[in-house]
C-alpha cells in the first residue's frame, strides 16, 4: 500500500533516524524510531531525500512483520494483508523529486513482486490509501492521488510501470528513457534525421544509434517516448509540422506518424532537468494551449552520408531533448 505523508519534509531524516553517515541528523529530535505515547504508525519503508539530496528507500520494518499504517475498514484492515511504504512529501511542485520519488518506487514495488511472486497488475495487489479506504480495509484518507493527480500520474500507471519493470528485470530492456535536459553540445542531444516514407522523419540519437521512439507504437495522453534500437516501424517515424518562425528558427510540432494528433510534448509543461518527454494530444485544437510541444531544430552539421544532424529545443527554455546517459 502505497501512502504519502501529507506534509512537507521530503527529507527522510524527519521521520529516519539516527544518522548513519548519509540520512543526515534529525535536529529536532522528532523522528519516528522512538517512544512516542501517540504515535501508533509504523510502515515498512520511506522514499525520500538523503542529506545529498539524492532520493532514496530506507527499509525500518522487516518485510514479513505486520506494519500498523492504514487502521482498518469495514472490510479488515490492510495492515494484515498488505505492505506499507510512505513517499515523504515536498511542496508537491517539483517534477523532479516527484520522478525520483515514483520511480524509486517503482522500483521497491517491482522487488516486492518479484520476492513474493505478486502480479501488479491482479486488482487489490497494489493500491494506495485511498484505493485501501474504497476497499474497506482502510481509514478515510485521500493518498496517493493528491500528490500523483499534479504530475500527470494515476495508481493505473504506478501499477503498469511496475508491471514494465519486473518485464525489463526478466529481459533487459534495450529502451533508454528520454528526458530534458539542458543544452549541453553533447552527442545525447544530437539527432541524425533519415527522411523515411510519405515525408516523415526518423530521429536518431548520435550517442547510441537508437531512434526517437514511441512505447509500443500507441501514442496516446502520457505515452512514454524512448531511445530504442532501429526496427523501421510507425514507432520511430514523426512528422515534422512547422508552426511558425521565431528568432532564428521554425518551430515545429513533432507528430507520431502512428497518429498525428499526438506529439512530442515535455510533462506539464516543465523545464527541469529530468522532465520526462512523452506524447500528448495536440494542443493545437486547444485555445490556450501551453508551448510544453513547441521545438526549434538547431542545425549541428551533416553525416559523411549527407544526412543533416540537429539537435531538437524547446522553443522556449534553453532545453534539449536529451537521452539519459547517452542511451547506453
Ligand atoms: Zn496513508
Amino acid at each position: 500500500m502505497l501512502h504519502s505523508t501529507g506534509a512537507n519534509n521530503p527529507e527522510l531524516r524527519r521521520y529516519v533516524n539516527p544518522d548513519d553517515g548519509r540520512l543526515g541528523k534529525n535536529l529536532y529530535n522528532n523522528h519516528w524510531n522512538m517512544d512516542v505515547p501517540d504515535l501508533r504508525v509504523c510502515v515498512h519503508a520511506f522514499i525520500g531525500y538523503l542529506a545529498d539530496r539524492s532520493v532514496a528507500t530506507y527499509q525500518v520494518l522487516p518485510f514479513d512483520h505486520r506494519g500498523w499504517h492504514c487502521a482498518s475498514g469495514r472490510n479488515g484492515s490492510g495492515n494484515d494483508t498488505h505492505l506499507s511504504v510512505e513517499l515523504c512529501e515536498d511542496g508537491l511542485v517539483s517534477n523532479t523529486y516527484f520522478e525520483a520519488v515514483y520511480q524509486e518506487a517503482v522500483g521497491l514495488f517491482a522487488m516486492w513482486s518479484k520476492l513474493y511472486g505478486w502480479d501488479p497488475l491482479a486488482p487489490g495487489v497494489i493500491i494506495d490509501h485511498a484505493e485501501g479506504y474504497r476497499r474497506g480495509i482502510a481509514s478515510n484518507h485521500g493518498d496517493v492521488g493528491h500528490w500523483f493527480a499534479r504530475h500527470g500520474r494515476t495508481m493505473d500507471d504506478f501499477r503498469r510501470a511496475v508491471a514494465r519493470e519486473l518485464a525489463h528485470q526478466a529481459e533487459p530492456s534495450p529502451g533508454r528513457e528520454v528526458w530534458l535536459w539542458g543544452v549541453n553540445g553533447t552527442y545525447a542531444q544530437d539527432f541524425i534525421v533519415h527522411p523515411d516514407k510519405d515525408g516523415s522523419y526518423a530521429l536518431e540519437f548520435v550517442s547510441c544509434n537508437k531512434m526517437l521512439d514511441v512505447e509500443y507504437n500507441q501514442p496516446g495522453d502520457g505515452t512514454t517516448v524512448q531511445a530504442w534500437p532501429r526496427n523501421n516501424t510507425d514507432a520511430q517515424r514523426w512528422l515534422i509540422k512547422e508552426k511558425a518562425t521565431r528568432g532564428l528558427g521554425k518551430v515545429v510540432r513533432l507528430a507520431s506518424y502512428t497518429d498525428p494528433d499526438y506529439v512530442l510534448d515535455v510533462a506539464g509543461n516543465r523545464h527541469e532537468p529530468g522532465t520526462r518527454v512523452q506524447t500528448w494530444r495536440d494542443y493545437e485544437s486547444y485555445p490556450g494551449g501551453n508551448h510544453a510541444q513547441e521545438f526549434v531544430l538547431i542545425p549541428r552539421g551533416w553525416t559523411p552520408e549527407g544526412l543533416q544532424i540537429v539537435s531538437i529545443i524547446l522553443a522556449d527554455a534553453n532545453m534539449a531533448v536529451d537521452v539519459r546517459s547517452g542511451g547506453h
